[in-house]
């Protein structure tokens, strides 16, 4: 029999309610001997409303709504009961405390989650989707964290899952009755159905850096010479003043950052002291600090200025940020133009390109959309893709990935078909992980810690 938990699930702080969260065998009665209303026991999915004692019979701590739920039919798929009391932290942790001292214990990070999950309410990427739920900084984060909470990970991962047992069956049927009377196994075959499978499995591991991209948001870095209007880009973008637009050469020393959401993809964008090879202490600090911020960019925002003619400087730019992807913006596009587009194309070369003029503000549309569509590296990106962006799930996919080329080699070179069904066996395991049908409790543990109390 497990114990019963109790934690405060709403944020610390002050707000109009405060929820503390309790779940376990004991959850109702615990509950019910607190409230005014006596020892009388809580109808489940029914909402009373009443005192809370600070223990049985003594004195009230605050008016509070109480509902409870019956196993299984609770998000942790045991009895729970939720107290919604006044927010602040005093009342909550009074409410708490009290919950408490009837016998529950304070729950750990992520332990609602972790039951849910032991109770098979979710699987494992389904309760990892709920923390990134929680932390999903936009809209696109929000989107994928939701379809992955809704299954659909799980279900590809499962479909690909099903064929690796289906084909190690094959390997183990041949191995098994290989003195019988059964057809031979058809090499052929089974070497074309590991290949089909790795394929897909490479598949979902290639879907990895965009969907990050779409989950957790890409670094984009402005560069070009001084004055070309970096600072106002920037500041055009960000809608705000967040940088200081400046006239005069080299002053904006610090990187400066703008949070915006191109198309739906959220992008932090860095305005940078620029690239200029220089002796002053202060500018060349800067210089690095540009360097460093390229070095974990996703793609370079690189500005020239359409209202004066390319320099040495603008070619210098554009050989730092060489191995980037790009966006080339002509700016001042409102000024008689002295740069064009083929100008800028022979710098650079084929890269995405958008002429604009951060002083009207013109162009911007284009730009987001430009940076979006170098960010995802894939132009007709699909919404509605299932991808992964964790980590853990890369490391599975690839492992798997892996044991399936490996068993096409063992097959491919003769070799026994134990080793073959070993390798077809692992890679089934790899992706067993993901959603938690194999697992240990050191990879619960790492999950789970990252959560917050009261989840
Ligand atoms: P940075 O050094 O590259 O960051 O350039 P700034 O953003 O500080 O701009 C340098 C100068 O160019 C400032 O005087 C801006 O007002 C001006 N500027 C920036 N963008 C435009 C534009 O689109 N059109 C015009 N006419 N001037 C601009």
């Amino acid at each position: 029999m497990r114990d019963t938990i109790a934690a405060i699930a709403t944020p610390l702080g002050q707000g109009g309610i405060a929820v503390v969260r309790v779940s376990g065998p004991d959850a109702s009665t615990i509950v019910a001997r607190l409230l005014e209303r006596g020892d009388r026991p809580l109808r489940p999915r029914r909402v009373y409303v009443g005192k809370l004692l600070d223990r049985a019979g003594g004195s009230a701590i605050d008016e509070v709504l109480v509902f409870t739920m019956r196993a299984p039919h609770s998000y942790t798929g045991e009895d729970t009961a939720e107290i919604q009391c006044h927010g602040g932290s005093i009342v909550s942790g009074r409410v708490l405390h009290t919950v408490l001292e009837a016998g529950a214990r304070p729950a750990a990070p992520g332990e609602f989650t972790r039951r849910a999950f032991v109770n098979g309410r979710l699987d494992l990427a389904q309760a990892e989707a709920v923390a990134d739920l929680i932390a999903a900084r936009s809209d696109a984060a929000q989107r994928l964290a939701w379809s992955q909470l809704e299954g659909h990970l799980s279900a590809r991962v499962e479909t690909l899952r099903t064929s690796i047992v289906a084909a190690r069956a094959l390997c183990e049927a041949a191995i098994d009755f290989a003195d019988e009377d059964l057809p031979e196994l058809d090499n052929a075959r089974l070497a074309h159905e590991l290949e089909r499978i790795r394929a897909e499995v490479d598949a979902l591991a290639a879907t990895f850096a965009r969907t990050r991209v779409r989950y957790e948001g890409a670094r984009a870095v402005l560069v070009g010479r001084p004055n070309v209007g970096k600072s106002s880009v920037l500041n055009a973008l960000a809608g705000r003043e967040r940088a200081i637009v400046t006239p005069v050469p080299g002053t904006t020393r610090d990187v400066l950052e703008a949070a915006i959401t191109a198309c739906g993809v959220p992008v932090v964008i860095a305005d940078t002291a620029g690239l200029r090879d220089t002796n002053d202490v202060v500018e060349r600090a800067g210089v690095e600090r540009t360097h460093a911020a390229l070095a974990d960019a996703g793609c370079a925002l690189v500005v020239f200025d359409g209202s004066a003619p390319l320099d040495t400087a603008d070619h210098a730019v554009a050989a730092a940020v060489r191995d980037l992807p790009v966006v080339a913006i002509l700016n001042k596009r409102d000024l008689p133009a002295m740069t064009t587009k083929a100008d800028v194309a022979a710098l650079v070369g084929d890269t995405a390109m958008v002429e604009l003029s951060a002083l009207r503000g013109d162009g911007l549309g284009d730009l987001e959309a430009a940076i979006a569509r170098v960010l995802l590296a894939d132009a007709n990106r699909d919404e509605a893709e299932v991808g992964i962006f964790r980590e853990r799930h890369r490391d599975a996919v690839r492992r798997a990935a892996a044991d399936l080329a490996r068993a096409a080699q063992a097959l491919e070179a003769g070799a026994p078909l134990e080793l073959v069904a070993s390798d077809v066996a692992a890679a089934a395991d790899a992706l067993g992980a993901i959603t938690g049908v194999v697992t240990s409790e050191d990879v619960l543990d790492r999950v789970f810690a990252e959560f917050c109390i009261g989840k």
